[in-house]
């Protein structure tokens, strides 16, 4: 299906940053996508605009009640001049996961698609080409009826804004401290932990700032109700390298279904490493180190890719991972995934886009 996406160009480029102080998140492309949303009408008026200011009603219901959800993805610009997406129809789906979870519409994936890629074209001179930075897409959607009642919006936003961002690892991929959270959960079976969201980020803010006063860069969460079985790391999904096989914690209904942690597990079956999607508690996982078993732990995210952690910091205790450094495991899926997503290892799994 083609779809008919009206263009105003912008008439007044910004200057683009250097490529070496991009940071994350900091600098905007010229443009980005917009389709709104009415109940009856659909989505309608999908179009690309120069990028600006949005103006809400301040009864807007996503002030008021949170209904908000988001994706992240990347491009990546290869060697060879290709610009390249990872698993980008993912991101969709599961922003359609995320829709359906908040009561909010689903957005036609073939026509998000066709956005982000008439976006990407007109802003490709903004995919930075310095090892290891790229561009970060942020689609997202928002309740913009003004009506104070708790209801479903009858209105909403679906854009796309896109951000030129910085090597994750300026110095090499370098493991970190976090801590066990034992008193701040971040969802419980049943919430709304499987949806990219934005108050489950919201309330991941204070835990996060206790583990930096700790000297820890990001916090385990454990599961609302036991508090012992390990769900994720910060917003990443985590690995634990033991007796020689690999262990995730299986998606449970509080664990966000990362596009990055699928596709290390898809990497690791065709290396023959065994990996088990399971719950995994802290006691198993000290008791692990305790007997020499845990050699590796790394988080998986679009943002950093792989993250090693490095020691868990805990009130009954701290452990040290793999001596500290970045384990041959994280190091070799760390390569290899963003080998493929630069486009300077073959695919054969049919991700890159
Ligand atoms: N968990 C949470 C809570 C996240 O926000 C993210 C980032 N989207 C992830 C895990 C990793 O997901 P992905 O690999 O799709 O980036």
């Amino acid at each position: 299906m083609t779809y008919s996406i009206e263009i105003e160009r912008s008439t007044a480029p910004k200057t683009k940053p250097q490529e070496d102080q991009l940071g994350f998140g900091k600098h905007f492309t010229d443009h980005m996508f917009v389709v709104d949303y009415e109940t009856g009408k659909g989505w309608h008026a999908p179009r690309i605009v120069p990028y600006q200011g949005i103006t809400l009603d301040p009864a807007a219901k996503i002030f008021h009640y949170g209904q908000s959800v988001f994706e992240g993805l990347k491009a990546y610009r290869a060697e060879d001049g290709r610009l390249l997406l990872f698993r980008p129809q993912d991101n969709f789906k599961r922003l359609n996961l995320s829709n359906e979870r908040m009561h909010m519409p689903e957005i036609d994936a073939d026509l998000a698609m066709a956005g982000l890629q008439e976006l990407i074209r007109i802003d490709s001179g903004w995919i930075p080409s310095a090892p290891g930075t790229s561009l970060y897409i942020r689609p997202f959607v928002i309740a913009t009826e003004p009506s104070l009642g708790v209801a479903p919006s009858a209105k909403y936003q679906f854009l796309i804004i896109m951000s030129p961002v910085g090597a994750y690892y300026a110095e090499g991929i370098n493991p970190v401290k976090i801590y066990v959270e034992s008193g701040y959960v971040r969802a419980v079976k049943g919430g709304v932990g499987t949806a990219k969201t934005a108050g489950n980020y919201a309330s991941g803010l204070k835990a996060q700032e206790e583990a930096a006063k700790r000297g820890c860069a990001q916090v385990l969460w454990l599961d609302g109700v036991h508090r012992k079985y390990i769900e994720e790391v910060g917003s990443m999904n985590v690995f634990f390298y033991i007796d020689g096989k690999v262990v995730t914690p299986a998606l449970s209904g509080s664990i966000l279904d990362g596009i990055t942690r699928r596709s290390v597990i898809a990497l690791l079956k065709e290396w023959n490493i065994p990996v088990e999607e399971r719950t995994i508690s802290v006691d198993e996982l000290f008791e692990a180190h305790e007997r020499g078993a845990l050699t590796e732990a790394f988080g998986s995210g679009t943002a950093a890719v792989i993250s090693p952690i490095g020691a868990l910091y805990s009130e009954n205790g701290d452990i040290e991972i793999g001596g500290g450094k970045t384990g041959e495991l994280a190091a070799k899926v760390y390569d290899t995934l963003t080998g493929i997503q630069y486009g300077r290892v073959a695919d054969p799994f049919g991700w890159t886009y």
